[in-house]
């Protein structure tokens, strides 16, 4: 996976650290974690999904008038390693079809793959359409709730200089969750408010992807 940087830390040899959060925009959650970031004035990628972004293009305006970076999530977050090639070219193409649409003033550098599963066929459509493979080193599966201080010690633990750290503000379209609570973000909100403060104190400097 050498294509796929998960770290940019042999490009930038000081305290940096990046946040990206996946599976937005979300009516409810992106909001809140947009306010948190806004209080704490440092910057995030959100790996947005085309199809949350044609319907919430004020989210993805918001994003970027905001300060932070949008990144292609594909059109509908399926595993790209069991699409045609021409499925994931239209996966990659449509997202950055709405985001041109959506939000002009938009720059779209990065592409993640759904899953973070990657295959040579997804960098080279992710090449040819100019966008560069994003990967991440930190995953504190927040996704899965496993309660604040879980995702806050989990980022703690192992965060070093250049470290992508993984979060969630919304979910994907079309998976089944038994439960409403399943897709709640609450304690991503929260441990990001903690988390934003406890990497200052340790002289991280949270920064925009390079
Ligand atoms: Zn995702």
């Amino acid at each position: 996976m050498s294509e796929v940087p998960d770290n940019f830390d042999r490009q930038h040899q000081s305290r940096q650290v990046y946040l990206t959060f996946d599976d937005g925009p979300d009516l409810v959650w992106t909001p809140k974690i947009l306010d948190v970031l806004g209080q704490h004035k440092v910057p995030a990628t959100f790996c947005v999904l085309g199809f949350y972004a044609a319907s919430h293009p004020q989210l993805i305006e918001r994003i970027i008038a905001e300060g932070h970076e949008i990144a292609n999530h594909t059109m509908t977050h399926r595993d790209l390693s069991k699409c045609e090639p021409e499925q994931t070219r239209r996966e990659i193409l449509e997202a950055n079809a709405i985001f041109k649409r959506t939000c002009p003033a938009a720059t779209v550098r990065y592409v993640r793959a759904p899953y973070g599963i990657w295959t040579k066929e997804v960098i080279a459509e992710s090449a040819k359409a100019g966008l560069t493979a994003l990967h991440w080193s930190i995953d504190p599966r927040d996704w899965s709730r496993p309660g604040v201080d879980a995702i806050v010690h989990a980022v703690l633990a192992s965060v070093q200089p250049g470290s992508i750290v993984l979060l969630h503000d919304g979910s994907p379209p079309g998976e089944w969750y038994p439960d409403a609570r399943a897709t709640s973000r609450d304690q991503t909100v929260t441990a990001l408010s903690r988390l934003i403060p406890a990497l200052k104190e340790r002289r991280f400097v949270i920064s925009s992807l390079p």
